[in-house]
């Protein structure tokens, strides 16, 4: 039996490979980043070779430095950006365009057209998502429509289509396979996660013919088989990044929760075997799911700004010089004198959703400086999640006791303490913060009997537990400083200027 359990995660900038031993913990790791491109303002793509190739570079990187050869590697696990398009001919396996990666809008007027046909209510109940750019129906039928000739190639059958996930498996088992998990295909739009299928009303709505579609499998399960030196290793577990994270924080029981402060932060809160939509915004989502398991499910809000708004401080304030210096000169004061700064630099999402809300700092005095403005900010972190967590409860009332942390601003401890303090919970922050790779590892691990559940359970290490500290009274006037701020970003962005003067 290998020793380890091998993690491929391509991610939207960079690919990494990651090496697990039995205990869950990191033995190496090869990283590269690849090109983004930019054809128009708005638009994103990147080129499928490109990430192929990377992400395939790594993983050989990777093997080559630690001299492993095929019978230490007991199985492969994927993870993934999520949305990202590639539309490739099953005959020669070159792409027919570029990816169209989840950020490019170049697709937004055509989900304005769905809005106007009334199909909001069907698409959210079937797929759990609100019609948006950022899913992969609309890519797909913008490059079938755009791309000359593709349409007749698809309907020939002669096309595959694919997330990422489904395009490095396809490449890595030689084109032997073309299967997605129920997470990914959860972020098509296409899929009714209800009955885990595609929805041919949604395919022809979109005119995107069955055929091309990744036949969907559960997370953990053997898919395939990568043949390296001649010896077929199993490629045995896929989710989409974020799914892959909540299962790697071992959040797989209704309520346990996982939030991920990078540039923005992406909440997950496991909701059971039962999808629940919300009506304000929040996603209903597939959670990993295990061969032989019943669907899971997730509800999913993001914060557009969060730590991005350190970046902010540092490249357009100038008032930092790096990300971590920011719980230096908030902890220099106690709390920020009154001041509350709404990063809304791009619109509000859930709860609030108000597209046309911008950055806002109040409440400032004379004695307002850096240091209460980096304390503003990281607090702005922290009230937006509680925004999240609030609505959670609210919509499914299932309360969130423990809240489980990664990605790049877990890492400040006081931001951390800020988050149990607001929202009342425990925060745990684990040892491994790789949850995203951990979550593809344990996947491939279990459908291998590499790991059974029980051992998963021993491994999840605990690195800092941030319990509450602030007393009711303070908690409930910063929360209402908050609303005020928030209050304040409304009455800017709903200002009539027929009424001025
Ligand atoms: P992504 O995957 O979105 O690129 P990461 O998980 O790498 O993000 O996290 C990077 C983000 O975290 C940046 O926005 C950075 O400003 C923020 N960040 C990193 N370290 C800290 C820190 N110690 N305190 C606050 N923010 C931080």
């Amino acid at each position: 039996m290998g020793k380890y359990i091998l993690a491929l995660d391509e991610g939207t900038t960079s690919a990494r490979a990651i090496l697990f031993d039995r205990n869950g913990c990191i033995v190496d790791m090869v990283q590269r980043e690849f090109p983004q491109i930019y054809p128009h303002p708005g638009w994103v793509e990147q080129d499928p070779m490109e990430i192929y190739a990377s992400q395939y570079g790594v993983m050989m990187e990777l093997i080559a430095k630690r001299s492993l050869t095929a019978a230490d590697i007991h199985a492969i696990g994927i993870t993934n950006q999520r949305e990202t398009a590639i539309i490739w001919d099953k005959a020669t396996g070159i792409p027919v365009y570029n990816a169209i990666v989840w950020q490019c809008r170049r697709t937004a007027p055509m989900c304005e057209e769905i809005k106007a046909e009334g199909l909001t209510d069907e698409i959210r109940r079937k797929t759990g998502l609100l019609i948006d750019a950022y899913f992969s129906a609309t890519k797909i039928a913008w490059i079938l429509d755009n791309v000359e000739g593709v349409r007749e190639r698809a309907e020939r059958g002669e096309l595959c289509f694919g997330t990422v996930d489904t395009w490095l498996l396809w490449r890595l088992t030689d084109g032997a396979v073309h299967a997605t998990d129920v997470s990914n295909a959860s972020r098509t739009m296409l899929y009714d996660i209800n009955r885990c299928d595609w929805d041919d009303e949604l395919l022809a709505r979109f005119g995107i013919p069955r055929s091309m579609m990744p036949k969907v499998e559960m997370s953990s399960h053997i898919y395939g088989y990568h043949t390296l030196n001649g010896t077929p290793i199993p490629i045995s577990g896929i989710a989409g990044d974020q799914q892959a994270a909540l299962f790697g924080q071992r959040c797989t029981h209704p309520g346990e929760s996982k939030n991920t402060y990078g540039t923005g932060c992406f909440l997950l809160m496991h909701t059971g075997n039962t999808p629940r939509f919300s009506d304000n915004g929040l996603l209903t989502t597939m959670a990993a799911t295990l061969d032989g398991q019943a669907p899971q499910y997730a509800l999913e809000g993001s914060v557009f700004v969060g730590g991005a708004v350190i970046q902010w401080l540092r490249d357009a304030l100038g008032l930092i010089r790096d990300a971590e210096d920011s719980e230096y000169f908030a902890s220099k004061v106690s709390d920020t004198g009154g001041a509350y700064l709404v990063p809304a630099f791009t619109g509000l999402g859930a709860p609030h959703w108000d597209m046309y809300a911008r950055g806002t700092l109040v409440g400032m005095t004379r004695a307002t400086g850096r240091n209460q403005i980096v304390r503003a900010a990281l607090e702005s972190i922290a009230y937006q999640t509680n925004d999240i967590l609030a609505l959670m409860h609210e919509e499914t009332g299932i309360p969130i006791t423990t809240l489980n942390v990664d990605g790049g601003a877990s890492a400040n401890n006081l931001l951390m303490q800020m988050q149990a303090d607001f929202s009342e919970l425990t925060v745990r922050r684990p040892a491994v913060r790789e949850s995203t790779a951990l979550g593809a590892a344990y996947l491939a691990g279990l459908s291998t009997g590499f790991w059974t559940n029980e051992d998963l359970e021993k491994t999840a290490e605990t690195d800092r537990i941030f319990t509450p500290e602030l007393s009711d009274d303070a908690r409930n006037a910063a929360l209402s400083g908050w609303r005020r701020a928030l209050r304040a970003v409304k009455a800017w962005s709903s200002f009539d200027e027929t009424e001025e003067g």
